[in-house]
């Protein structure tokens, strides 16, 4: 599947905003957005006003690349979402959250979300004891993520295990450090998300 490979800074300093794709760095003062405010490229720095359209696209890009999802999966989020009750930009949020690598993200069991979907992938992690490798998988109230035993000695864990001890996960999600592993107790409110972002625009731009 095709994936975004240059400098992920890139996307940041694009959208503006701090995407936190790169661990440690995203929280140093290295961090290229809070160093050039203003988006990469040779006309970086004469960008004019974005049209009704641009913002919407935007905002649906930022969104986009925050959760590390390609197009074709990202509409069909939103198709999910307009299918929910409630209300569709406040449920395509919580679609994404409930990803299970956004979850090990959360929970900080992986530095980024990036790093996270790695891991996934590579199978360090159980959902209600079965191993699962898919990190759009989505996880539902009740569910517990757990690192698997035999991950849980790798220097790896230890490292990032140890950086995040002080890292709180959302109210939505419960850590247990000693077993390694998180509970979901309920899908996240709106006030739950932290990631800034305007919803409405990305509804508004895929009901045209
Ligand atoms: Fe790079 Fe992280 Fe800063 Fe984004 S937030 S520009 S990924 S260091």
């Amino acid at each position: 599947m095709a994936r975004y490979t240059d400098a992920v800074c890139r996307l940041c300093r694009r959208e503006g905003q701090k995407l936190f794709l790169k661990g440690d760095k995203c929280y140093s003062d290295k961090c290229p957005v809070d160093r050039r405010h203003y988006p990469p490229g040779q006309h970086g720095q004469g960008r004019k006003k974005l049209s009704e359209y641009g913002l919407q696209s935007r905002e649906k890009q930022k969104t986009r690349r925050y959760y590390g999802v390609l197009e074709s999966q990202f509409r069909k989020y939103f198709e999910m979402a307009e299918r929910k009750p409630g209300v569709t930009g406040t449920n395509l949020l919580q679609i994404l959250e409930s990803r299970l690598d956004n979850v090990v993200y959360r929970l900080g069991m992986a530095m980024s979300r990036p790093e996270a979907r790695q891991l996934v992938r590579h199978g360090h992690f159980t959902v209600n004891g079965r191993k699962v490798n898919i990190p759009s998988y989505l996880v539902k109230p009740g569910d517990v993520i757990a690192l698997k035993e035999s991950s849980r000695k790798l220097e790896k864990f230890k490292a990032v295990l140890e950086a995040n001890a002080s890292r709180v996960p959302p109210r939505w999600l419960d850590f247990d450090r000693d077993a390694v592993q998180g509970t979901v107790t309920a899908l996240p409110e709106r006030e739950d998300i932290d990631f800034p972002v305007e919803e409405h625009l990305i509804v508004e731009l895929y009901s045209k």
